[in-house]
């Protein structure tokens, strides 16, 4: 909406425009009722002033969109002025996401793996391969940098096909050269779940690299099975059915309960690295992890402590039960030919410093 009204001074306006916009925050918040069904629509806003936030109505409503658009990013159900810097953040994200579109087809993307392992035996299970973007200006981008651009644009589709060729291919090579690395984890996103295709991509794939579906473990977070546990929950099933194993990705983190679990044929729960980051501080965490590797041994569910970076964390998750560990004490992300060389070293570091054995 445009309103135009005469202030005095640019506190005034500031003042009015927020009592606004928290009113319409509100009156949109409120449930309201289809056959007595409780539905609910949330708003964000983003706010221009003229003449500071632009001379004529094209840029003033331009502007506001991209408010809005910060509105959203920050969670929704708010307001957000428009302010010059902004403009810049756009312009990055809008050059970043055409950058993003051809970084598939010019070979910019790569997978790193990074090693979960058994401490009580020293045994590499596997490796999770993790995305990275070799950016011709920007250098090695970690995913942090543009999942969340790619979900939003859907372009973590194709970029999650090519990941999952990736690791068949990977395996198929490693096969090939008699190196033990016999299964990879991967990491899939909501905007995959969704897609119709993600079974028949799934099947083709390990089909035409002659994998069997029992070496790709395919990581799934709790909060993507509670968005949309109706379709989510069959789709985890078919996977299973078809021998793919499933991870709980950062466990802990999201709403879902053991009861919910027992729904979905998890093979292996990840408890979330800010859990083990706590674990030597004080607090309810040092309650919570045991709580969890107690739950999932009760019904069959292996636990793997991800982030795991000192040797008292591996004292005491090892004493809780837990010996499936993943983290920068047993290895940082490495690329294929790093990793051949730590499956075959001898000893790795970690055991050299005693953890576990
Ligand atoms: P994640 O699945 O929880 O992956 C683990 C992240 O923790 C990785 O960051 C890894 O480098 C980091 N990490 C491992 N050990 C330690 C440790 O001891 N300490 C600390 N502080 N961090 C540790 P990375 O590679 O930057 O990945 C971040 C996130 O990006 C991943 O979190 C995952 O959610 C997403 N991601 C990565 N690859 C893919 C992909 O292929 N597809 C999709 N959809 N998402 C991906
Ligand atoms: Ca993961
Ligand atoms: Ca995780």
């Amino acid at each position: 909406c445009c309103f135009q009204t005469d202030f005095s001074s640019d506190k005034q306006v500031l003042q009015a425009t927020s009592e606004l916009s928290k009113k319409l925050v509100n009156i949109i918040a409120q449930p309201f009722y289809i056959d007595s069904l409780e539905f609910y629509v949330s708003v964000s806003i983003g706010i221009t002033v003229f003449p500071q936030d632009g001379n004529n109505i094209d840029f003033l409503v331009r502007n506001a969109d991209i408010a809005m658009y910060h509105a959203k990013d920050k969670g929704r159900n708010r307001s957000e002025y428009y302010h010059a810097r902004m403009n810049e953040i756009a312009e990055k994200r809008s050059r970043m996401e055409s950058e993003l579109r051809t970084a598939v087809s010019r070979g910019q993307l790569l997978l790193h793996y990074q090693p979960v392992v058994d401490v009580v035996n020293g045994e590499v299970m596997w490796f999770e391969a993790l995305l990275r973007w070799q950016h011709p200006r920007l250098g090695l981008v970690l995913p942090d940098e543009f999942v969340g651009l790619a979900e939003e644009t859907g372009l973590i589709v194709p970029i999650g096909e090519w990941v999952i060729e990736q690791v068949c291919r990977q395996l198929q090579v490693w096969q090939h050269k008699g190196v033990a690395i016999h299964a990879l984890a991967l990491n899939l996103s909501m905007r995959q779940l969704e897609r119709i295709g993600l079974v028949a991509v799934l099947d083709r794939t390990v089909a035409d690299y002659a994998i069997d579906p029992s070496q790709i473990i395919l990581e799934i977070t709790e909060s993507m099975l509670m968005q949309d546990p109706e379709r989510t929950v069959p789709l985890l099933k078919i996977l299973s059915e078809r021998g793919f194993r499933l991870a709980m990705d950062d466990f802990g983190t999201g709403y879902s309960s053991f009861g919910q679990l027992s729904y979905v044929d998890v093979n292996s729960l990840k408890i979330d690295r800010s859990f083990v980051a706590q674990l030597e501080k004080e607090g309810n965490v040092a309650c919570i992890v045991p709580a969890i590797i107690g739950m999932a041994r009760e019904m069959g569910i292996r636990v793997v402590a991800e982030g795991v970076e000192t040797s008292a964390q591996v004292e005491f998750l090892q004493k809780q039960g837990c010996n499936l560990m993943q983290g920068y004490y047993f290895g940082f992300p490495m690329d294929a030919a790093e990793c051949e060389r730590y499956i075959e070293s001898d000893k790795h570091t970690w055991q050299i410093r005693g953890a576990g054995l």
